[in-house]
């Protein structure tokens, strides 16, 4: 990619100052914001963050190459620069402007509590089986990964399925105005995050927000089964957008039905009651747990709205194996780990459970603290601790204080360990003894929970 920093100021609304190399335009071939990954012929973004501030390492840019820069503090520079009031704000305004000038096809935004990097991995695993997809690349959605996204998109890309997430009320608005999805998907509303929304209205809220940036005669994709249907719904209405609906629903378009589990994959129906596609469509996928049909319902949802065929959806959807760290099956002596590590919430938890009590054999439960549950912590914790017992959780092995709580409420089974080392000690016993065949592995980022899959793994 080639701008003209003409053009940057013109999106930014820029003041041009710094030092101007004779006539020629200044161009520039990359953006970044950190010296570290800085490619030769890029403009470097200085951002104030909480402990750095980005103007410090101008120096550094311009002997790593950058060929511009765009600055908030008004300074002597021996390339050009660009000087704006926030830069983190021109950094997003660049990038809407960029996103405007590409000639894609449709531009997917995908936001909800849980399922998000899962829906859109689907979603561009299908699309990439037509045609050229740009991607959020891992979790890159939020006020910096999605303007990095936007930046990549390219005169090839013929979509873009984009991830939003937000920690906050209005974060998720300031997101989609600068993406501009044409179909937004909703995957559901789920206490997660509750610390910076108060409460589940203020999530429904926030993941709504999504639709105000749906461009012109767009579409929203919206779950039957969730909290929030119906004002997601009036919202869309009131927009003046396209409803498209998924879930277990009678009256959803993309309806899952005969959904069941086997070992290590997933079988169930797609009712399709969309415009002139009226067709019942079974799927088997090999990954676990519902919530994959959901998210596979959602993908699909995504696509009808763009306009694809079932022909078009369906190799894409059988053939996608999972997201790391995400639902990812390894084999045990006589069964399998279940290494869910990647992060936790409540309903999160719950479904993978339900996706673990399917397998045969008998079962146990290696959970870290549910992280950003605010005041309702120990209530939500002690709700999952009875949702394993009453599915017929074998065992449940706790790590982290917030889990402390749940050994009580568990009663028998339940064990709560200081280290990952005694946890993971504790399963490979068990296993050695044949007391349990499968084992799901699961708590928040911040509980690190994958350290005991790898050992658990590593040892057997
Ligand atoms: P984050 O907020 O961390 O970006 P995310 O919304 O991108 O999360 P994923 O990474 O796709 O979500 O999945 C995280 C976990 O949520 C998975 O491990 C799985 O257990 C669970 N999950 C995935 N899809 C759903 C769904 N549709 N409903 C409920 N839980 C789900
Ligand atoms: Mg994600």
């Amino acid at each position: 990619m080639t701008w003209n920093l003409a053009d940057l100021v013109e999106a930014v609304n820029g003041v041009l100052a710094g030092e101007l190399l004779g006539d020629e335009p200044v161009v520039f071939t990359s953006v970044s914001t950190d010296t570290r990954t800085l490619k030769s012929g890029a403009l470097y973004i200085a951002i104030k963050g909480e402990h750095f501030d980005g103007h410090a390492f101008i120096g550094e840019a311009v002997r790593q190459g950058a060929v511009a820069v765009l600055i908030s503090e008004p300074m002597e520079t021996v390339v050009p620069a660009v000087l704006v009031d926030d830069t983190r704000i021109a950094f997003g305004q660049f990038a809407a402007w960029h996103r405007q000038q590409m000639p894609l096809k449709g531009l997917v935004g995908v936001t909800g509590s849980n399922g998000k990097t899962t829906t859109k991995a689907l979603l561009a695993h299908i699309l990439s089986k037509q045609t050229q997809v740009l991607s959020t690349q891992g979790n890159f959605n939020n006020d910096y990964g999605l303007p990095r996204t936007l930046l990549e998109l390219s005169t090839s890309d013929d979509y873009a399925v984009i991830e939003m997430g937000a920690n906050h009320v209005r974060e998720i608005a300031y997101l989609t105005q600068l993406a501009k999805p044409d179909v937004a998907v909703i995957t559901l509303a789920a206490g997660a995050h509750l610390e910076g929304f108060g409460s589940l209205e203020g999530v429904i809220e926030t993941k709504g927000e999504i639709l105000d940036g749906v461009c012109e005669g767009g579409k929203a994709v919206l779950n039957t089964d969730s909290p929030g249907f119906d004002y997601w719904v009036e919202k869309s209405q009131q927009l003046g957008l396209s409803i498209l609906t998924f879930g277990q629903a009678r009256f959803a378009n993309v309806q899952v039905t005969n959904f069941k589990q086997t070992e290590n994959q997933i079988r169930f129906t797609l009712d399709l009651n969309w415009q002139a596609v009226r067709q019942s469509k079974d799927v088997t996928m090999p990954v676990l747990g519902i919530h994959n049909a959901m998210n596979a319902a959602a993908a699909t949802a995504a696509c009808l709205a763009l306009g694809l065929s079932w022909s078009d959806i369906y190799p894409g959807l059988v053939d996608f194996d999972g997201v790391a760290g995400r639902l990812q099956q390894s084999k045990l002596p006589n069964g399998i780990l279940i290494d869910d590590s990647y992060n936790a919430n409540p309903s999160s938890v719950k479904a993978a459970i339900d996706a673990l009590v399917q397998l045969p054999g008998s079962s146990a439960v290696c959970l870290g603290s549910m992280a950003e549950l605010g005041t309702e912590s120990e209530a939500l914790h002690q709700e999952v601790a009875a949702f394993a017992k009453e599915r017929g959780v074998n065992h449940l092995l706790l790590f982290g204080e917030a889990t402390q709580c749940m050994q009580s409420v568990f009663g028998e089974g339940a064990k709560w360990f200081d280290s990952h080392d005694a946890l993971a000690q504790e399963v490979m016993d068990l296993i050695q003894q044949n007391k349990i065949q499968n084992l799901l592995v699961k708590g928040s980022r911040s509980a690190k929970m994958e350290q005991v899959s790898q050992k658990v793994l590593a040892a057997l």
